[in-house]
């Protein structure tokens, strides 16, 4: 925990919090933080500063925060993931919030198991709990928004058009076209398919809507590989 993520609820004053949770035990076991102590804060969608540590008691700790630095800039890239198992899942959320993302959809594809859709890594509740693992990690506040999409034909036909307008659109996929480009320092859309990856028809419906496909070269890497190797090469 590199920054330690605060929330409105936090606050008992307009400068003071009291933590209570894994934050506290984060702060007493690993920083070893004692009264006067300078630690790295940030609130959720909001600035970044110090907080002092003001009170050190056995089921709260309490601190002054000063707020004077804005987080860093989000990354323009919109993610679209065919829903990957809930374990890489995991990982790829908080991936995903460390390197700045902050739009994703997850998405049902022919090669999506079932099954995942019913993962409690789903519930609203659970998603925040990983990307905000990502932003403690990285220093950052700005929460990344994910949104769930079950059926793939109207969100590519219907609601896809209108993310991408404006944006480079990209398709990864293993397939002897064009190789993924470098350093655009543009805002692009890019789609990324499960483990048995796209079918060809979920390929071509992108290709409509004006996505260009492209490959990582001849390795085939999984995704949780793939999401932060694409997103070095394009940023
Ligand atoms: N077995 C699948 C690969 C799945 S890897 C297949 O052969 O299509 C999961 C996803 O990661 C892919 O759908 C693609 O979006 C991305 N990916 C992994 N390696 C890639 C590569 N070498 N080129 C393009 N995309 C790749």
């Amino acid at each position: 925990m590199n920054l330690i993520l605060l929330f409105k609820a936090d606050y008992i004053d307009p400068h003071r919090v009291r933590l209570g949770d894994r934050r506290m035990t984060h702060i007493k076991k690993v920083h070893r933080a004692r009264s006067g102590d300078l630690l790295t804060v940030g609130l959720v969608n909001g600035k970044m500063g110090t907080a002092r540590v003001l009170e050190i008691a056995p089921d709260y700790v309490e601190m002054a925060v000063h707020l004077d630095k804005a987080p860093p800039e989000p990354l323009p890239l919109t993610l679209v993931l065919a829903l990957p198992r809930p374990k890489m899942l995991r990982r790829i959320f908080q991936t995903v919030a460390s390197l700045g993302v902050k739009e994703m959809y997850l998405i049902n594809t022919w090669r999506v198991e079932k099954a995942f859709w019913s993962s409690a890594l789903l519930e609203p509740v659970s998603i925040e709990k990983e990307l905000i693992l990502g932003l403690e990690q990285s220093r950052d506040t700005l929460m990344p928004r994910v949104h769930v999409r079950r059926l793939f034909k109207p969100f590519v036909t219907e609601e896809l058009p209108g993310i991408s307008r404006g944006k480079m659109a990209l398709t990864a996929h293993p397939s002897p076209w064009d190789v993924c480009p470098r350093q655009i320092s543009r805002p692009c859309v890019l789609a990324m398919g499960p483990e048995g990856g796209f079918i060809e028809r979920e390929v071509d419906s992108l290709v409509d809507i004006g996505f260009k496909t492209i490959n990582l070269g001849d390795r085939i890497l999984r995704l949780e590989t793939a999401v932060p190797y694409i997103i070095s090469r394009l940023y």
